[in-house]
């Protein structure tokens, strides 16, 4: 019964202080033991009840304790009194104490005035008058209420109080106690306890997961899961609580389990968090890939009964670690292994580890740059998927196939037969290829490097597969369509090092060898005189002598080495233009031959035409040789590019007119001036019948364009009858003279000019 007057944070010795208060009050004014045992509980009562009769001291002795009690109090304590049950006014204010005064900042003789109801919260008041009214019935012996008081400056103080009935004297009255303590402070934890909870629910319910705490035994029998837990898991919360429909370890996919529970041992036995990532199924039987973070909570005893943590669905982070990881070994267009997976692959089975032999079979497509360039992008991407498809159509298990360069389709075999097996693999290549790449015109090469056992690195290997496949490339056409890496190609992998290193040494101005021209004189058929010099380049190294531009020129594009080389080979053939100047030479033609790349250059025109300028000569006497291939990129581009050399009056003749991609009907739109017939139609001039060759068809249509027609390579008497009878404008070939260097070509000159 205690309890009615117990209040928050009292102590025991306080509330006997203002019992024994109460009491003293009680003593003044006798009262009801009923009201007595309301307020104080029944023992209390009686107990003070009897003391009533035994004791005998003094009146004002106890008035005295009474009100040092009242007044020393640290509690608000009011006695009023309002009018006897069903009279309206209730609430005026006997007396308070000074812990009162303070708590509601009122004082006595204000409080005694305004009453208590003017100074509640109009809210509780309104809650109040309920329990008051049960009270003032007899009802009920006493109530408690947490209320809030207004004090004079409008702030509101929380105060829980006590109220129960009480007589002390005015007997037409009816009189009550009402004890209180400010808890404000309570309320204001309270609140924002509440606050917290409440931010912590949203963010529970947020989690892109679920926030859970279990206890530490092989099923992770969940005694708490958020909100989350069915999102995540497809189980409602109640299913897994106490593992009621499942446990949580028959969510972990079964090859996780083990090792969830050895790391999560671990971390409890080191006291640290446990992290994981492994799979969960769903209620829908999906696998989902989740992030758990967790700990043990230490018990008084110190043993972790339980763990507590969050459990994050990563399924989207895992999906694009994926992908990431597939693009970084994937070629996008064929979606077959890219360079960095073969090189990887290499790196493990060819490293030299003396265990079984590999094997790279490269396949290499030309041609499809053209087609690209041509048809667009779309449709070569179309032909290397299907060549893609076709090819995986022969891998076996132990065959590896990646696309690691523009074009280069590579099979790695692990442990093979011996050559045997890497032949009939090109046969099933060529045999696969066939039909579909020679409809579109597209050559192609297989070239083949055994891994021995003291292995090699991937760099390395993969370039001796670039080599033998280029080579394999370049006899497309002939019989055997595949290659295999030998010592001889070894030897030229390691010629064309140094021939790389000396050209970027002359390019940098250094090195030992020299990069020089030589002049091939070209013939007018009419009257047999020298029309002009070709300029061929020409490359001298001391370890390995002369080197033709048919091996360098090749070297210096793949290196970008042309660039400056080509502008150093124009200043040569420039100067040697002057020279012939010198010599009374005027009406000559010298020509240059210019790589795509120099040509492509945006620079390139007004470079060469400033140089022009400042060497003195005249743009008349240049003819720039350019290869037709290059008119397969765009020919309005090459067209746009050499308009102002054209008008400065420069001449542009296609070099090796027939071989490369354009058509005599793509000629027409090309606005050059010359096409040099290449050496391939000469020779056949040589043993074709003349009705059967097609050179006079060329040469008509090259007049009827306007354009002058020269044959190169003409080696004997009966090619120059031909094209002369078919009215070829001039000839260039050693029938004539071969290439030579410059006072030669003076002497030449000198001995065929009348
Ligand atoms: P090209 O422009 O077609 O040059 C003609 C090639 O045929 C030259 O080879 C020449 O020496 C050779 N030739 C001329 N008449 C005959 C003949 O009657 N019989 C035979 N068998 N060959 C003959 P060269 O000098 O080895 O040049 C090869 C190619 O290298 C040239 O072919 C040209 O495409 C390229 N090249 C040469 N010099 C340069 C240069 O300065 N810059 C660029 N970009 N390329 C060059
Ligand atoms: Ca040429
Ligand atoms: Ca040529």
């Amino acid at each position: 019964m205690m309890r009615q007057l117990l209040i928050h944070g009292l102590d025991a010795k306080t509330i006997h202080l203002i019992q024994s208060a109460v009491s003293d009050a009680l003593y003044v004014r006798p009262v009801a033991k009923e009201t007595l045992e309301a307020a104080l509980g029944e023992s209390d009562a009686l107990a003070l009840v009897q003391e009533q009769g035994s004791i005998g001291e003094s009146i004002r002795e106890r008035a005295e304790r009474f009100d040092a009690i009242f007044g020393q109090a640290p509690i608000g304590i009011t006695i009023s009194h309002g009018l006897s049950p069903g009279d309206t006014i209730i609430d005026e204010i006997l007396t308070v104490n000074p812990k009162f005064e303070e708590i509601v900042g009122y004082s006595k003789e204000q409080l005694l005035r305004l009453g208590w109801s003017a100074i509640t919260h109009p809210e509780d008041l309104e809650r109040e008058r309920e329990p008051f009214r049960r009270l003032l019935s007899g009802e009920i012996p006493s109530y408690t209420i947490e209320k809030r008081y207004v004090r004079p400056d409008g702030s509101t103080v929380w105060a829980e109080i006590v109220v129960a009935p009480i007589n002390v004297g005015r007997d037409d009255y009816y009189n009550h106690i009402c004890l209180v303590q400010d808890i404000s402070q309570r309320k204001l934890i309270e609140s924002s306890l509440k606050e917290s909870e409440r931010s912590k629910g949203v963010l529970l319910s947020h989690l892109p997961g679920m926030a859970y705490r279990c206890k530490n035994d092989a099923d992770w029998t969940m005694l708490y899961v958020s909100p989350g837990c069915e999102r995540l898991t497809g189980y409602s919360q109640e299913s897994l609580l106490n593992s009621r429909e499942i446990s949580f370890n028959d969510l972990i996919a079964p090859s996780y389990v083990q090792q969830v529970h050895r790391d999560w041992k671990e971390a409890i036995a080191s006291g640290l968090s446990y992290s994981g990532e492994y799979e969960i199924i769903t209620r829908l039987g999906e696998r989902k890939w989740v992030w758990e973070l967790g700990q043990g909570i230490v018990s008084e005893n110190g043993t972790v009964d339980e763990l507590e943590g969050l459990i994050l669905s990563i399924n989207y982070r895992k999906r694009m670690e994926a992908d990431l990881l597939y693009h970084s070994r994937h070629d996008l267009v064929t979606g077959l292994y890219n360079r960095r997976h073969l090189e990887e692959l290499l790196d493990t089975t060819c490293a030299g580890r003396g265990g079984e032999h590999c094997a790279l079979v490269a396949v290499n497509l030309s041609s499809l740059h053209a087609s690209a360039m041509t048809y667009g992008y779309l449709y070569s991407q179309e032909i290397l998927k299907e060549v893609a498809q076709q090819l995986q159509a022969l891998c076996k298990p132990a065959y590896t196939l990646s696309v690691i360069h523009e074009y280069q389709f590579v099979f790695h075999i692990q442990g093979y037969a011996g050559k045997e097996e890497l032949k009939s693999l090109a046969d099933a290549v060529r045999e696969q290829l066939s039909t579909p790449l020679a409809m579109e015109g597209i050559g192609w090469g297989i070239g083949i490097v055994e891994v021995g056992q003291k292995g090699g690195d991937a760099q390395d290997l993969l370039r001796k597969l670039l080599v033998v496949s280029e080579q394999a490339l370049q006899r497309w056409g002939s019989e055997s369509t595949h290659l295999f890496f030998d010592e001889q190609m070894e030897t030229q992998l390691y010629r064309e090092e140094q021939i790389t290193g000396e050209l970027s040494a002359i390019a940098s101005g250094e090195g030992t060898g020299r990069l020089y021209l030589v002049y091939q004189p070209v013939i007018t058929i009419a009257d047999g005189s020298v029309a002009g010099f070709e300029a061929l380049a020409r490359l001298e190294i001391p370890a390995l002598g002369i080197i033709s531009p048919l091996q360098f020129i090749p070297i210096t594009e793949r290196t970008k080495l042309i660039i400056p080389l080509g502008d150093s080979i124009i200043i040569e053939a420039l100067r040697f233009l002057g020279t012939l100047y010198k010599r009374g030479y005027e009406g000559l033609t010298l020509s240059i031959n210019i790589s795509a790349l120099q040509l492509l250059k945006k620079e390139f025109s007004p470079n060469l035409l400033r140089t022009i300028r400042a060497m003195g000569v005249k743009a008349q006497n240049i003819c720039l040789e350019i290869t037709e291939s290059i008119f397969a990129a765009n020919y309005q581009e090459i067209n746009r590019i050499l308009k102002p050399l054209r008008n400065a009056g420069i001449k542009i003749a296609i070099d090796d007119f027939g071989t490369g991609y354009s058509s005599l009907a793509r000629e027409r739109e090309l606005e050059v001036d010359c096409l040099k017939v290449d050496k391939f139609f000469i020779d056949k001039l040589s043993h074709i019948s003349e009705d059967r060759s097609i050179t006079s068809d060329i040469i008509s249509m090259a007049h009827k364009l306007g354009h002058c027609v020269i044959a190169e390579g003409v080696e004997e008497e009966v090619q120059l009858q031909y094209l002369a009878k078919h009215g070829c404008d001039k000839v260039q070939g050693y029938l004539f003279a071969k290439p030579m260097d410059e006072e030669r070509a003076l002497q030449y000159l000198s001995q065929h000019t009348r």
